[in-house]
């Protein structure tokens, strides 16, 4: 037996599924590396894996569905292989714990997003017989010292371009619609140093760009140090080029944060900030704690220090007791402000939370329709966007080959993906471009450093 064969016996073989959002992506990647370091390596089917987790997401129906179709499929699998061992993580996890272990027979360990960084000493548990579930919330002052411990790795592996990392966890807000404060506990900030090592790290790896990632990254506050100051000191990372954050909540988005917008060369020229309705007596009933007005006002100051700003959103269609003219307010938001980028959701009722026991409830045609047409709406916008850009200069990311044809990929600084045909730039490369056309969904971008 060769040296690599036997290694490869000695280690066990992990298959991670994630679900739903980037924070769910980076805490399977967290995973991924914690189980590294413990002899672990990642296969790419559940089909070779003798571990198989799920990083469950809570968020909508759909979301929480695809996790018991999927965890269907994996039974079968476990019949053939009884030795297979099949954990759940994530928000569906916290919010249905041991639900989960009497719903399907095969699954051995459920476990919260407190718990990710036990999973060895978790899978120890279900390898000496147990059925396992974590689900409890570790106390807050040990979450509040930092809630990724000083050994939490780095995530992104070698060639990667961009990488997230989390600056908050949690959510204070209890939005009526949301479950995330139930599956994610209360806020906590983590530590500014903690923030810093990681971010200088992947810098080292050559990650160019960091998405500071949390449910309400702009009231993050840990060790004195407010957002915007954490963002100036991530401005002085060697080796950064670009950094991003998502979701801000438009309540806590002040006029400091536009500034650092202006200021620091590294913060890019996008914000997502999430609107959810355009109607007052919507986004009342939804508790979001602010009006339309304010929120527009915002923007405004945002566009009025950086003019060439790119802006995106959520939007939710059809939320308990709202009218077509409280629908027609979220259209004419799109219209003043003339997002970039927009995801919008039909309501999906999710249980425990306020707003699964209003009355009123729109029926599913009625907001599928709404969501058809705000849509469509935002597709004119998009391409009017879009076209705007073509004759102007940007700065390409070089991320990747396309996947057919010569040509590499990259996104600018305001979050468009771009196309560099006939390009022989390499990943992580930032590359300055004239846009030369646009199509739906990407720029065309020419290469113009050989022009002067
Ligand atoms: N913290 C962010 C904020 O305050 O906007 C959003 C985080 S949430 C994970 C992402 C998006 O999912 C929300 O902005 C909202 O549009 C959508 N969402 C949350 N709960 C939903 C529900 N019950 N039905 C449909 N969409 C929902
Ligand atoms: Fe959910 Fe509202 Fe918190 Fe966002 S701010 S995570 S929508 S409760």
């Amino acid at each position: 037996m060769t040296r690599r064969q036997s290694e490869r016996m000695r280690q066990q073989r992990v298959f991670i599924q994630t679900f739903g959002c980037q924070m769910n992506e980076y805490d399977s990647a967290k995973m991924l590396e914690h189980l590294r370091g413990q002899d672990y390596v990642r296969v790419d089917s559940p089909r070779e894996a003798d571990l198989v987790l799920l990083n469950t997401c809570a968020i909508r129906e759909k979301a929480e569905h695809k996790v018991y179709s999927l965890l269907g499929t994996l039974s079968g699998l476990k019949r053939a292989r009884p030795e297979l061992v099949i954990g759940v993580g994530g928000c569906v996890a916290q919010q249905r714990g041991a639900q989960i272990l009497g719903r399907v027979e095969a699954v051995d360990l459920v476990f919260g997003p407190d718990h990710l960084f036990e999973l060895p000493a978790m899978l120890a548990e279900v390898a000496a017989g147990g059925r396992v579930v974590h689900t409890d919330w570790r106390h807050r002052t040990e979450r509040v010292a930092n809630f990724i411990p000083d050994f939490g790795p780095a995530v992104g592996s070698a060639g990667d371009v961009k990488a997230g990392l989390a600056i908050t966890k949690g959510c204070n807000n209890f939005c009526t619609f949301c479950v995330v404060p139930y599956t994610r506990g209360r806020e906590v900030s983590r530590e500014p140093d903690n923030i810093l090592a990681e971010a200088r790290a992947l810098a080292e790896r050559g990650v160019k760009e960091i998405t500071l990632l949390g449910q309400n990254v702009n009231s993050y506050r840990a060790g004195g140090v407010n957002f915007v100051a954490l963002l100036r000191r991530l401005n002085d990372v060697p080796g950064l080029e670009r950094l991003r954050y998502t979701s801000p909540h438009p309540k806590d988005f002040r006029e400091e944060l536009a500034q650092a917008h202006a200021e620091l060369p590294k913060l890019c020229e996008h914000v997502h900030l999430p609107v959810q309705s355009g109607s007052d007596r919507i986004l009342k009933a939804m508790r979001r704690n602010h009006g339309i007005a304010e929120y527009l006002d915002k923007m405004l100051m945002l566009r009025e220090r950086v003019p060439d700003v790119a802006l995106s959103t959520d939007i939710i269609v059809g939320f308990p007791g709202e009218r077509e003219e409280d629908f027609q307010a979220t259209l004419d938001v799109m219209r003043t402000v003339r997002f970039d980028q927009v995801y919008a959701f039909k309501y999906s009722p999710r249980s425990g939370t306020p707003a699964a026991d209003l009355p009123d409830a729109v029926p599913e045609p009625v907001r599928a329709e709404r969501l058809e047409r705000l849509f469509a709406l935002h597709d004119t916008i998009v391409r009017e966007r879009s076209a705007a850009l073509i004759g102007t200069r940007q700065q390409v990311l070089i991320e990747g080959p396309h996947p057919r044809g010569a040509a590499m990929t990259g996104r600018t600084r305001g979050n468009k993906p771009a196309l560099l045909p006939d390009s022989q730039r390499r990943p992580g490369e930032l590359v300055p471009v004239e846009i030369v056309a646009a199509r739906k969904y990407s720029l065309v971008a020419r290469d113009v450093t050989r022009d002067s």
